[in-house]
């Protein structure tokens, strides 16, 4: 490969928003056929606000929320921010103390002295029955929803709600022109995964995993024999960006996941996707 053609190439993508680390990760694209797209800061804005709160019986909603709000002041995940902004609107929330970040998985700390767990319904305890039903409809309408614990017991489940990007959907039916598959790869819940994927043409979705998991999710893709590019934003992210064979961080997410990352699309708009993908295959042909 001639090195003017490739950082003529790295100089054009600088053009584009598209910020690639060095002229050998262009060669590294060449093989890509699959790209793993993250759900929550990529696919969607990763804004998330408070669409719901729903109490178990003989729980006050309002103090449901002033509780999780507590807690959650602490993180600085979308859905925590949601959640503590909502509160922020009913009143002066209670400091936290001893506040526990468990990436992935949920928050916990100590308001007025109770502990408090915001986080996955399925790690928090069981829920009462018509909290079941009430999450299962949240959740198929592509909403998040978390449960808030403490004494021992759910206390209700609050639900948070992201906006899909306008450009997701044009931004895959390009991947796919281009010959790519792409995949929905996702800590979230089953239902709001595959409700974002129906939404912007995604068939294959992995859901439901760890920070860790992304991670072995990558793995299992590449043992197939796929050469897999991932596209995230997370601090939990970071691990999936660097064991794949691509790793794009979009430029609104952490700095954890810009480090990790191959690529950094500056503009926080899924066609940079595409669009880098399409630079390094023009300049690798002007190479060969
Ligand atoms: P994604 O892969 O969509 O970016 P994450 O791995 O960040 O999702 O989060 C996965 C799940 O962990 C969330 O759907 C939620 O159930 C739980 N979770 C993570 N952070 C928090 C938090 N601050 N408060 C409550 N729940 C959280
Ligand atoms: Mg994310």
């Amino acid at each position: 490969a001639t090195p003017t053609a490739l950082l003529v190439g790295t100089g054009r993508g600088a053009q584009l928003g598209i910020l690639i680390r060095g002229p050998e990760v262009l060669e590294s694209t060449r093989k890509v056929d699959t790209v793993v797209l993250d759900k929550t800061g990529t696919l969607t804005t990763g804004q998330m606000s408070l669409v719901e709160t729903i109490p178990a019986p003989g729980v006050d909603p309002a103090e449901l929320l002033r509780r999780a709000g507590a807690v959650e002041q602490g993180s600085e995940h979308p859905i925590g921010r949601a959640i503590a902004a909502a509160a922020a609107t009913q009143g002066s929330i209670p400091a936290v103390e001893q506040f526990v970040g468990n990436g992935g998985r949920g928050v916990y700390g100590l308001v007025a002295g109770t502990a408090v767990s915001v986080g996955r319904p399925e790690l928090l305890g069981d829920l009462p029955d018509d909290l079941v039903a009430a999450r299962g409809r949240a959740e198929a309408t592509g909403s998040t929803v978390v449960a808030v614990a403490w004494d021992d017991a759910v206390r209700g489940l609050l639900v948070v709600a992201d906006t899909v990007r306008p450009t997701s959907i044009d931004a895959v039916a390009r991947l796919r022109r281009l010959g790519l598959e792409p995949v929905l790869l996702t800590g979230d819940n089953a239902s709001a995964a595959r409700a974002v994927a129906d939404r912007v043409g995604i068939d294959k979705v992995i859901a439901g995993v760890l920070p860790e998991g992304k991670l072995d999710a990558i793995h299992r893709l590449q043992q197939r024999g796929q050469v897999v590019a991932m596209v995230g934003d997370g601090v939990n992210d970071a691990a999936a960006l660097a064991g794949a064979d691509l790793g794009m961080a979009m430029g609104s997410g952490t700095d954890v996941a810009i480090e990790a990352a191959d690529i950094t699309l500056v503009r926080a708009d899924p066609n940079a996707i595409p669009d880098a993908i399409r630079l390094s295959r023009a300049v690798l042909r002007t190479i060969k």
